[in-house]
């Protein structure tokens, strides 16, 4: 006689009584956030998309430590840059090591590059990276201090194809996912050569201006005068539109880099445009720089440039780089306000369920079988009633249920429900796995 099938309960279970939400006495520590299951289908998205480009263009994939020396940000990202001077989370460890959890990566793969004198292997090194930054930020909407980034490093080519690689490749990302308005703004700050010459300019035209510009930029005038350009703040962007320009300071051949980058850009169909004022963040940065925005949308979904000197300034070798780095959380809100789908949720056609201390053993060893066989199949085990127990099966949209009570242990037969039209046929224990397997 097949098993009567009671039908799912109207009202909900019961919850038990604890403290959850705010009554609960911890919380993420502030600009940290959780990624729970419902955001890993965008997460997951991204790091497909990641993989399939990196893959294509011959990245491989490297990661390094969270936490590195301090000096390797100090010294390779820059003192004067803000994420070192502000957002640094810096350890001084009871033994005395003085260390940080890695603001970016680059510095990190440069040093892995050195020490593990991958250029016998790799010359040139393309790498791809994908893994949490911290930085102590103020936080706002796609600001946080934990955060995600995936990027794209090539070490030790002073070729321009491998820039417009790196900023093809970051595109194609976003084309991965389909996000819709992506734009690349591009600029070139020239060498150890011709930029000097050009800060001595940017300073001359600001020397003037210095009570009307903002506290920050005042001090950016003494210590790293192209992050002027860079700033937001009402009273410094009107000077921003006739200040000197890089791109008007370039040497002969920062100049002939630059035209053969957009000649590269214009053979690769990327939509890019001309920011004069673009200069990036961190200190390394030499020649060209650039950032992929979608639409309006005012913060960047990634960016980078050149850094032909970063090796030299951490003691390394004469070794010029290009890389690129993505927030995977901006990347993750575009193809939400774009109205991008996730990956679905991980499914399961077939559903076992179990009546009966006997019948949940035995169900523990077909789990095994279908294991083996490659058939993923779900279960909710922690509930006792029948009931219960189908109505998470109904829940996850599940093809089939496999019903084994005390009866069809002893029998070695498995009831086997069709969830979507109810029908019901009886299957021996032996045949089941193959059974499901001609089904789904
Ligand atoms: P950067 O390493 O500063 O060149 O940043 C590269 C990209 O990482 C940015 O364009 C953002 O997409 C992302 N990013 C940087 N800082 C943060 C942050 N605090 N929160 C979220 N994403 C960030």
């Amino acid at each position: 006689m097949p098993i009567k099938i009671p039908r799912a309960p109207k009202k909900a279970e019961k919850k038990p009584a604890v403290r959850t939400g705010k009554k609960f006495g911890f919380q993420s520590v502030k600009g940290m956030h959780d990624t729970l299951p419902e955001d890993f289908g965008y997460r997951d998205k991204v790091e497909k998309a990641v993989k399939k480009v990196a893959n294509f263009y011959g990245f491989l994939h490297i990661d390094t430590p969270i936490l590195e020396d301090a000096k390797l940000y100090e010294r390779g990202t820059g003192l004067t840059s803000e994420v070192v001077e502000k957002q640094m989370y810096t350890i001084r460890t009871g033994t005395g090591e003085y260390v940080a959890l890695r603001p970016e990566q680059t510095p990190g793969v440069v040093r892995a590059y050195i020490e593990h004198a991958l250029v016998y292997s790799y010359n040139p090194g393309k790498f791809y990276y994908s893994g949490p930054m911290f930085r102590h930020e103020q936080p706002q909407s796609g600001r946080f201090r934990q955060f995600n980034q995936c990027g794209f490093e090539i070490l030790n080519s002073n070729d321009m194809v491998y820039h417009a690689q790196i900023i093809e490749a970051s595109y194609k990302i976003c084309q991965e996912l389909k996000l819709k308005n992506v734009q690349v703004k591009l600029n070139s700050i020239g060498c150890r050569n011709c930029r000097p010459g050009y800060v001595k300019k940017l300073k001359e035209y600001y020397k003037d201006k210095l009570s009307k510009i903002c506290k920050d930029c005042t001090q950016r005038y003494k210590d790293n005068p192209l992050r002027m350009l860079d700033c937001k703040n009402e009273k410094c962007v009107p000077f921003k539109a006739e200040a000197p320009q890089s791109i008007d300071h370039l040497c002969t051949s920062c100049k002939r880099d630059f035209k053969t980058v957009l000649e590269y850009m214009d053979e690769l169909h990327v939509p890019y445009m001309i920011d004069v004022t673009l200069v990036r963040g961190l200190d390394y940065y030499t020649k060209t720089v650039f950032e992929l925005f979608a639409g309006e949308e005012g913060n960047a979904l990634g960016g980078g440039g050149g850094y032909d000197y970063l090796s030299e300034i951490l003691g390394g070798p004469k070794m010029p780089g290009v890389g690129a780095a993505l927030g995977v959380e901006r990347l993750i809100g575009t193809m939400k306000s774009q109205g991008v789908a996730p990956l679905p949720p991980m499914q399961s056609k077939v559903f076992l369920v179990y009546m009966g201390d006997q019948a949940k053993k035995r169900l523990l060893s077909m789990l095994e079988e279908f294991y083996e066989a490659g058939i993923t199949v779900h279960e909710a085990f922690a509930k006792e009633s029948l009931k219960a127990q189908l109505k998470v099966a109904d829940k996850e949209k599940a093809e089939y249920a496999l019903i084994v009570g005390q009866k069809e242990v002893f029998e070695e037969m498995v009831l086997l429900r069709d969830m979507k039209n109810g029908s019901q046929e009886t299957v021996p224990m032996k045949r089941i796995v193959e059974t499901i397997k001609k089904k789904i």
